[in-house]
């Protein structure tokens, strides 16, 4: 079972994620838990690191950040055995879950679930666990898996004891055609393929990190998203993340995901020759700076064309600075750029068999006055960038178009 920051947000709330433990283990299952800080914790922790000096060192960084999850997990221990279960506190390096050690973004390289599960068969001790967080064996130092990591401590964990299930408890009672938040007629989805969820997780619906469903899908981890919110004594199943296969109504698009978390940069006459898009995406890529959208014109004289394309908003000022430094070799006459940007998506495992979906939603924002900045499609998704301000409009003209909105 896995708890989010909402689920956690109060005393009152980890009483109640208590009540939800309670009822699997009367069930007779063996439970870890993992829990992630109370919302808004990791948040106020990362602005106390930029507070202290904004190019941190990233290892203390970490050290700062994980310490939202160990309050969590002594809290939600106390909370049960204070309603008659046997519970203690995990942190991630007392488990362990080991790390490479990339800070701040570190990936799990492998769990040792012996001790946990020797505390499983002699006593039924409920394992509380920290989420987010792990240990660099090597260097011994605390490591942390990004924004959002809990979700993948938990599908990791539950590969790693085989469990059963792995249940993503969270503040919305599933996955949504789209972010229920914004648009009131998303509808909850039964199911959701594995492929789809990683592309709506990439492409900006936060209910799930990328990396946990990728996990899922490598482990074949049965992974449910549901709600704390429901009574403990008979909650809702939740969405299923399953194979294709596991599907019987397929429809043409399942989701409509949004980001603004995007900035698009256009090099405007860069010359129309071999090698020049190579001049400007091998410095960006050597600055780790990931590049999602890239439209390159056909020259109009033979001599230049533009280039445009698209960073994320937290890269957006190194990825203006390498282009500026580059401006010899590369050799382009002006840059220009826009951060209010958003980027919006449509997913759907049936657009590999189906023609016309993305120029029905052409057609359908140019209808409702919404320009067009860059495009870019694969076999199960394709994506439109646009101005940030029409956003809801978008989504919601988007989500109308491919009916699904609610009865
Ligand atoms: P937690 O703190 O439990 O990890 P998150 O805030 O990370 O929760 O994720 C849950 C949120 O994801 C929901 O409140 C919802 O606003 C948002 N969300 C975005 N897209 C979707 C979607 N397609 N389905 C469900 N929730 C979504
Ligand atoms: N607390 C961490 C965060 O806010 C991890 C998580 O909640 O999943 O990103
Ligand atoms: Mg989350």
């Amino acid at each position: 079972m896995k708890f989010g920051g909402t689920s956690v947000a109060t005393i009152e709330r980890i009483k109640n994620v208590a009540q939800h433990v309670k009822r699997e283990i009367e069930a007779g299952y063996d439970v870890a838990v993992v829990v992630s800080a109370m919302s808004g914790k990791t948040n106020e922790l990362v602005g106390w690191c930029k507070e202290a000096a904004p190019l941190h060192d990233p290892r203390e960084y970490d050290a700062v950040v994980a310490s939202g999850e160990q309050v969590t997990t002594g809290l939600l221990a106390i909370a049960l055995q204070a309603i008659g279960i046997k519970a203690r506190s995990w942190q991630g390096w007392q488990v362990p879950f080991e790390t490479d050690d990339a800070h701040g973004s570190a990936r799990i390289q492998k769990i040792d679930g012996t001790r946990m599960l020797e505390s499983f068969a002699r006593d039924r001790e409920v394992a509380v666990v920290a989420g987010f967080q792990g240990i660099h064996a090597p260097s011994g130092r605390l490591t942390t898996l990004g924004r959002g990591g809990s979700d993948t401590s938990a599908v990791a964990l539950a590969a790693a004891l085989q469990a059963e299930r792995c249940d993503i408890y969270t503040d919305v009672d599933g996955v949504y055609t789209t972010d229920p938040r914004i648009v009131s007629k998303a509808r909850r989805l039964d199911r959701v393929a594995f492929e789809e969820m990683l592309e709506m997780a990439s492409l900006g619906a936060k209910v799930l990190q990328v990396r946990s469903v990728e996990l899922a899908m490598v482990h074949n981890v049965r992974t449910f998203v549901r709600s704390s919110f429901d009574n403990p004594a008979q909650p809702m199943p939740g969405t299923l993340i399953c194979a294709e296969e596991d599907i019987m109504e397929q429809p043409v698009v399942t989701g409509i995901a949004y980001s603004k978390d995007e900035a698009q940069i256009t090099l405007r006459e860069v010359a129309d020759k071999p090698g020049v898009a190579a001049a400007v995406f091998e410095p960006l890529a050597a600055a780790s700076i990931v590049v999602d959208m890239i439209v390159q014109n056909v020259s109009a004289d033979g001599a230049t064309t533009d280039i445009t394309f698209t960073v994320p908003s937290a890269d957006y000022a190194r990825a203006m600075d390498v282009i500026e430094k580059r401006k010899a070799e590369i050799g382009y006459k002006l840059v220009q750029s826009a951060q209010e940007v958003a980027k919006i998506s449509a997913i759907g495992v049936g657009m590999r068999s189906h023609a016309g979906v993305a120029a029905k939603a052409f057609k359908a924002l140019a209808e409702r006055g919404i320009n067009i900045r860059a495009i870019t499609t694969s076999e199960i998704k394709f994506s439109v960038l646009i101005d940030v301000a029409y956003t809801e409009l978008a989504v919601r003209t988007l989500h109308s178009l491919y009916g699904l909105d609610a009865a």
